[in-house]
């Protein structure tokens, strides 16, 4: 019998119309065979990380369920950020999508293609806050997520009425 797992994806745009972008990107999810949406959280607007002469970036998190290992898992994403056209410019550079896993129920991951948790999640507030919207009760590297909210206090990110 197939075991479900619950999993945490992040979602970022700053092209080519960043909302639709991310509901686009939730119903080619939806669409994926052995994987189930649960979740999503609210829309967050917020400054680009790294260089700033490029838009704000439009940012959500949705919980699924899926029997997909994280190696697949990461497959699907990435075939999904393809189908968006994602280009990819220059690192840390604008994008018209970004799905990354950022924390898969029981597993950690360290190699050259995957990490999980995902690394540079306790550090962005853009993460932390629609993660938390979802589940405020995760343990992230051994701290529950207000340790990290906490840390990060000082980035702006502003909550999307829609
Ligand atoms: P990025 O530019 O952030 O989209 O980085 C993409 C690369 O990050 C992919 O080629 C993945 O192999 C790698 N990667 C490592 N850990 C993760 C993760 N948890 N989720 C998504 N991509 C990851």
């Amino acid at each position: 019998m197939k075991r479900f797992h619950r999993v945490f994806v992040g979602l970022g745009s700053n092209l080519e119309d960043p909302i639709n972008q991310l509901d686009t990107a939730i119903d080619s999810l939806q669409r994926t065979p052995e994987v189930s949406v649960l979740a999503v959280s609210g829309y967050y607007r917020s400054s680009p990380v790294g260089p700033q002469d490029q838009d704000d970036f439009i940012n959500a998190v949705v919980e699924l369920s899926t029997s997909l290992e994280p190696e697949a898992l990461l497959t699907a994403l990435q075939a999904i950020e393809h189908q968006q056209g994602r280009v990819r410019e220059r690192h840390w550079g604008p994008r018209t999508l970004d799905l990354d896993i950022l924390y898969y129920e029981g597993i950690t991951r360290d190699t050259d293609t995957l990490s999980i948790p995902h690394p540079r999640l306790t550090e962005r507030a853009f993460v932390l806050i629609p993660l938390y919207d979802l589940a405020p009760e995760l343990v992230i590297a051994g701290q529950p997520m207000e340790h990290w909210l906490e840390k990060t206090d000082d980035q702006t990110v502003e909550h999307l009425s829609l």
